[in-house]
C-alpha cells in the first residue's frame, strides 16, 4: 500500500518487524545499519479497512498483504520510505538473504519444507536467492519482470547470468558485437554509466556486510532491495552529481533556508540518486545477544559482492 504521492508505503507487520525497526533506531550497537534500512516513520492501524482498491483518506490499497496467521486488518502497519519513488524508471531487484528460511517457531513440517527449498535453490549453497526483479525496457516503455519461479529454478552457476539480466549493458553500434546476448534490445545503461553505479553499490553492500558482521541477530527471509535508474539521461546525471569526483556533491546546499513556499521539484537543481540499496523485510528477524552474527546472511552478502565483481569485469571490458 502506498499514499497519494507514493513517497511512503504501508506494510502490515508483525510485532517482530516493528521491534526490529525500533531496535535499529534505538540500539547503539545497530547504529551502522541505520543508513541501510528504509526510513521508518512509525506504525499505524488502518481501522475499518475493507477491501483492496479502496481509498481511505489518501491511502490507497494496492495489493493484499502477506498471508500470515493473523489477518492484516488485525495487524498494525509500518510506515516506510518508498525506496523506488524518486526514480523515473526504477529497475528493482529483491535478493533473499540467508541459508535458513524458517524461524524458531516453525512447525516440524514447515522446517522440513523450508530446508528442502533451501537445498533445491541457490539459498543453501550461496546464501542468496534472486526473489524477483524488474528491468525497464525503454523500447517497450514498460518493465520486464523476472518472476519468482526464475530465481527459484536457477542453480548457483547461473547466478552471474541472473545478475547480468538485472544489470544489462545498453546496445550501441560500436559495441553491438560484444554485447552479451542476454541483454534485451531496449534495456540497459551504457557501460560508462553502469560501471560507477556497480562500484558504488558494491561499496555500500560491503558496508552492509561489515555492519551485519558486528550485529548479533538472525534474519529469516530478509532481503537486499536494489533499485537503480533505467532512464539513461537521468542515470547519467545522477552518476555525475552523486558519484563522480567532479560532481557537486554538497548535501547541505539547498536543504537550508527552505521557506516552504519554494517548490522543491521545480526549483532544485539536484538530480535524483542513480541507485539505492537497503535491507528490507524483517518479519522474522530477531536479536540474539551473545550468539554472534548470522553466518548464512554474511555468506549471502559475500556472494553478492562476488557477483558484482564479476559483472564489473564484464562491463569494464565494454568501456
Ligand atoms: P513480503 O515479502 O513479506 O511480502 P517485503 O517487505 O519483502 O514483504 O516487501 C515485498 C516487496 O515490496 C519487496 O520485494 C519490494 O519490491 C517491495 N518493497 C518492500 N519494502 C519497500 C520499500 N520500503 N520501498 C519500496 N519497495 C518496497
Ligand atoms: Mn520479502
Amino acid at each position: 500500500m502506498t499514499n497519494d504521492d507514493g513517497s511512503v508505503i504501508f506494510k502490515p507487520a508483525l510485532p517482530a518487524e516493528v521491534n526490529f525497526y525500533q531496535s535499529v533506531l534505538s540500539n547503539p550497537e545497530l547504529e551502522p545499519l541505520r543508513p541501510y534500512i528504509p526510513r521508518f516513520y512509525g506504525t499505524l492501524r488502518l481501522e475499518g479497512q475493507a477491501d483492496q482498491e479502496q481509498s481511505i483518506d489518501g491511502i490507497i490499497a494496492l495489493k493484499p498483504g502477506s498471508a500470515e496467521a493473523i489477518s492484516d486488518d488485525e495487524k498494525d502497519s509500518i510506515v516506510l520510505e518508498n525506496l523506488s519513488c524518486t526514480f523515473s524508471k526504477p529497475n528493482v531487484l529483491d535478493i533473499k538473504l540467508g541459508t535458513i528460511l524458517y524461524d524458531e517457531s516453525a512447525s516440524e513440517e514447515k522446517r522440513a519444507r523450508m530446508e528442502k527449498t533451501a537445498r533445491e535453490t541457490t539459498s543453501l549453497e550461496t546464501g542468496v536467492r534472486l526473489t524477483g526483479f524488474s528491468v525497464y525496457d525503454l523500447a517497450k516503455n514498460a518493465p520486464v519482470v523476472a518472476p519468482k519461479s526464475y530465481g527459484k529454478s536457477i542453480k548457483a552457476a547461473q547466478l552471474p547470468e541472473g545478475v547480468a539480466r538485472f544489470f544489462p549493458v545498453a546496445h550501441s553500434t560500436s559495441q553491438l558485437l560484444q554485447v552479451p546476448s542476454n541483454s534485451a534490445a531496449g534495456t540497459g545503461l551504457p557501460p560508462d554509466v553502469l560501471l560507477p553505479i556497480l562500484e558504488s553499490l558494491r561499496d555500500d553492500i560491503s558496508e552492509i556486510r561489515e555492519a551485519l558482521s558486528n550485529a548479533q541477530l538472525r534474519m529469516v527471509g530478509a532481503s537486499l532491495l536494489v533499485v537503480y535508474e533505467a532512464d539513461v539521461e537521468r542515470a547519467r546525471e545522477g552518476v555525475k552529481f552523486w558519484l563522480s569526483e567532479d560532481g557537486e556533491v554538497d548535501e547541505d546546499e539547498g536543504d537550508e533556508g527552505d521557506e516552504g513556499d519554494e517548490d522543491e521539484g521545480e526549483g532544485s537543481k539536484k538530480p535524483g540518486i542513480p541507485y539505492n540499496v537497503k535491507l528490507i523485510d524483517f518479519a522474522h528477524t530477531r536479536l540474539v545477544p551473545g550468539q554472534g552474527p548470522d553466518e548464512g546472511v554474511l555468506l549471502g552478502l559475500s556472494t553478492v559482492l562476488r557477483l558484482l565483481d564479476g559483472r564489473m569485469e564484464v562491463v569494464k571490458a565494454l568501456l
